[in-house]
């Protein structure tokens, strides 16, 4: 299944979309707020006439203005500590031909109101979208000097060829045979290997990019760290199954195109392709509870009730998932089963007796600079 006509994230501001959902990515673009920072102070301090930026696999909603937002004022902090005029910023925005872009360039003239023509400090911002894989070329030769994306690369370019049946399963676990489970890393291999190979064409020397996608600690991908938001989507089509109201062969066929690295995968692609030395590799979780109750918090309309996070959650999270893989879903099985599927995902979910520290999305963050 070639995934750029088939994979984006539900578009638009409403309920079900992947804006109303993403604040869980968002709490993880927070934490690499440092390491952003870090590269475009350097980036500054090599007094360009205009940055050049490009936030690779951006979606659309708050995520993407914020990571537009952390450039821009780490931008203005640094030049004001260099006393300079800050260098104008030209930001594009990347996703695949189906992304929702009308519903970023809305949002924009927020961002654009409050920062066109730049003011003492502030730089003034140009923005452009940019449809297409980043698998591939997408930007002229040594055009960028920095390059970000957040919890895009673990979407692999498509579904890897398989030559056992992942039986029960739709992503790996641990009744996955070894040959599905290499051929999901053999196929992140070849995408993470062609992304590097790109980008060090596109950036120039000295040019530096920072990568958050999710991935994993332990050794072993079909470990229950990495299969636990994928394991119950599972067993929520195994069910329908059973009930007759999914066909055996149409599960036995679907195979998420996920694949959640270790930093060491992550480190040796990154040496074997050559082009770039690691600034600094880190992984870090992001706990659903911690999410929740932040998002309660923030929410005037659940002030009254209770203040256990764990109402509710279960509900977030399935609508949240949702916001991600509807498109692929429907497209594989229909649209007819959507509701029927993502309700008991949610209850399995909710039911599911296993290890609570699994309850998080674990993310590893790179900081690359392009060699000269
Ligand atoms: N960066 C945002 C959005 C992440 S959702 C955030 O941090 O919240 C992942 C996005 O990656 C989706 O919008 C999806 O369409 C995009 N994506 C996946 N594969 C891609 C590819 N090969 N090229 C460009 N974008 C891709």
């Amino acid at each position: 299944m070639d995934m750029i006509k088939f994979l984006h994230m539900n578009g638009g501001n409403g309920d079900a979309s992947y804006s109303s959902n993403s604040g869980l990515q968002g709490a993880g673009v927070m934490k690499t707020k440092r390491a952003i920072e870090q590269a475009i102070s350097a980036l500054c301090h090599n007094f360009p006439k205009t940055l050049v930026m490009a936030d690779l696999g951006c979606s659309s909603g708050p995520n993407t203005l914020l990571v537009g937002s952390i450039v821009i004022n780490a931008i203005a902090k640094t030049s004001l500590e260099m006393g300079l005029e800050p260098p104008e910023v030209l930001i594009n925005l990347n996703d695949l031909p189906t992304n929702d872009f009308n519903t970023i360039f809305v949002a924009l003239q927020e961002i654009k109101g409050n920062s066109a023509n730049g003011t003492h400090h502030q730089p003034s911002c140009y923005f452009t979208g940019v449809p297409g894989s980043y698998y591939g070329r997408i930007f002229p030769m040594k055009s960028l000097n920095f390059v970000h994306s957040s919890y895009s690369l673990h979407w692999l370019s498509q579904q890897p060829q398989l030559e056992e049946i992942n039986k029960g399963n739709i992503y790996l676990a641990s009744t996955t045979p070894e040959s599905v489970s290499k051929a999901h890393f053999e196929q992140f291999q070849k995408d993470f290997f062609s992304f590097l190979r790109c980008r060090s064409k596109e950036i120039m020397a000295g040019g530096r990019m920072v990568l958050t996608l999710a991935g994993r600690t332990t050794d072993d991908p079909r470990d229950e760290e990495s299969n636990y938001i994928w394991r119950p989507l599972a067993m929520a089509i195994e069910e329908m199954v059973y009930e007759g109201l999914v066909e055996e062969a149409k599960f036995d066929s679907f195979n998420l195109p996920w694949y959640n690295a270790s930093p060491k995968e992550i480190s040796n692609l990154v040496r074997a392709e050559g082009s770039f030395t690691i600034d600094q590799l880190e992984s870090f979780d992001l706990q659903w509870v911690a999410w929740k109750r932040k998002k309660d918090d923030n929410d005037a309309s659940k002030l009254n009730e209770t203040d256990d996070p764990r109402v509710g959650l279960y509900s977030d999270v399935a609508k949240a998932i949702r916001a991600g893989v509807e498109p692929l879903v429907a497209n594989h099985f229909g649209e007819a089963i959507l509701d029927d599927v993502f309700t008991r995902y949610e209850k399995i979910l909710k039911n599911r007796r296993c290890n609570k520290e699994y309850e998080a999305v674990i993310s590893v963050t790179v900081s690359l600079t392009r060699k000269m």
